[in-house]
């Protein structure tokens, strides 16, 4: 289904267009899966097969690489702001900046220079 002025989404997974899956569903962050890499998920989670090869951009065809870096990039500013959300959420349960930046990986001055500006 196409919304007019609505970006057109992508599977995070496979990078095929919605234009070009039976369904997409939506994660948090904007992260988007489609039907079929569900569908290789669930054999890969019973044991029943190997990842896909069509999850590496690798082995992506040139058009579909280009055709997804617009809604990468979405998906990217989508993981900043939910990212900052929990942050956000984390500050206002009065989580003290030392313990965000221990399990963010970086420094205490860097975990508030990035988020609590
Ligand atoms: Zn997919």
């Amino acid at each position: 289904m196409r919304f007019p002025g609505r970006r057109t989404l992508c599977c995070s997974f496979c990078g095929k267009s919605e234009r070009d899956v039976a369904k997409l569903a939506a994660g948090p962050g904007g992260i988007h899966i489609c039907d079929g890499c569900v569908d290789a998920c669930r054999l890969f989670m019973s044991g029943e097969a190997a990842l896909p090869r069509d999850f590496k951009p690798a082995n992506w065809p040139t058009e579909r690489l280009l055709d997804v870096l617009g809604p990468l990039n979405a998906t990217a500013e989508g993981h900043r702001r939910h990212l900052g959300d929990v942050v956000d959420t984390l500050r206002a349960r009065d989580i003290s900046w030392a313990r965000i930046a221990e399990r963010l990986g970086v420094s205490r001055q860097t975990a508030w220079e990035r988020f609590g500006s």
